[in-house]
């Protein structure tokens, strides 16, 4: 009896070892949603949300969520390395000033379509810098699918796709400056200019079109893509999917 009892605590204790070691997740992620926004925009963001939980169970990070935007919150935000804007930003003066502390001290961001949307009604410098001076200009109507070029292919975010690719139907927005012309920017993704003049409704005739850039002074890389149409889901491709993987898992991975 006391040898079974033994072999047995010895495997409990051997099983529960690695069970915690497993366990251990690399990095946690809390991203920020809304429901009450425009409802495409929540569609792609429940896309997002699919695609991101998924990702997680197979490389072991955490993906916590919410649709509390008071969570942007010292103390709320301690425990994450990385948060998510699935199409959404936060609209009060604590909220905001919780965010610029956060990513002032370290922490990460990736925002998602309209969440780097601002126009002269924002009234928030620090995030127009933040974007590398990217304001909101014009955008095509209705989403459309766009030959993207990769910029930076030798960068972590863009490693395994190929030098351009046709995206799913996207609302694309031309910033006006352009976040290329700041000197802390590095343009990974860009509209082609085959692509022009693109829209029906609403048509962006030429411009350069910055899609997925990083401001090199924070951990941020911001995301044009999320405003996708019904049967052609923004999370459906391969390659782009990608794209998504690889932001995530570089920012949450790095020191
Ligand atoms: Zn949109």
């Amino acid at each position: 009896m006391f040898f079974r009892g033994f072999v047995a605590a010895t495997v409990l204790a051997v099983l529960c070892g690695s069970a915690a070691l497993a366990a251990e997740p690399l990095f946690k992620v809390l991203a920020f949603y809304s429901t009450d926004v425009e409802g495409d925009h929540v569609k792609t963001a429940n896309d997002a949300i699919d695609f991101y939980r998924d990702l997680a169970a197979k490389n072991n990070f955490v993906f916590d969520l919410t649709t509390d935007w008071n969570k942007l919150d010292d103390n709320a935000l301690k425990p994450y390395k990385l948060i998510l804007w699935l199409n959404d930003f936060p609209k009060t003066s604590q909220q905001r000033t919780a965010f610029e502390h956060y990513m002032e001290h370290g922490g990460g961001w990736i925002g998602f379509h309209v969440a780097g949307y601002n126009d002269k009604d924002t009234h928030w410098p620090w995030f127009v810098d933040f974007l590398g001076g990217a304001v909101f200009y014009a955008n095509n109507w209705p989403p459309l699918p766009a030959k993207l070029t990769v910029d930076e292919p030798s960068s972590p975010v863009t490693k395994g796709l190929p030098v351009s690719f046709i995206s799913p139907a996207n609302e694309w927005y031309l910033w006006k400056p352009s976040p290329r012309l700041s000197k802390d920017v590095r343009v990974l993704v860009t509209l082609d200019p085959s692509n022009y003049p693109i829209g029906v409704k609403d048509v962006i005739p030429g411009g350069d079109l910055p899609v997925v850039w990083m401001n090199t002074k924070y951990r941020m890389i911001y995301v044009n893509m999320g405003h996708g149409k019904d049967g052609e889901k923004i999370y459906s491709d391969p390659i782009q999917n990608k794209l998504f993987a690889n932001a995530i898992l570089w920012l949450g991975m790095r020191k």
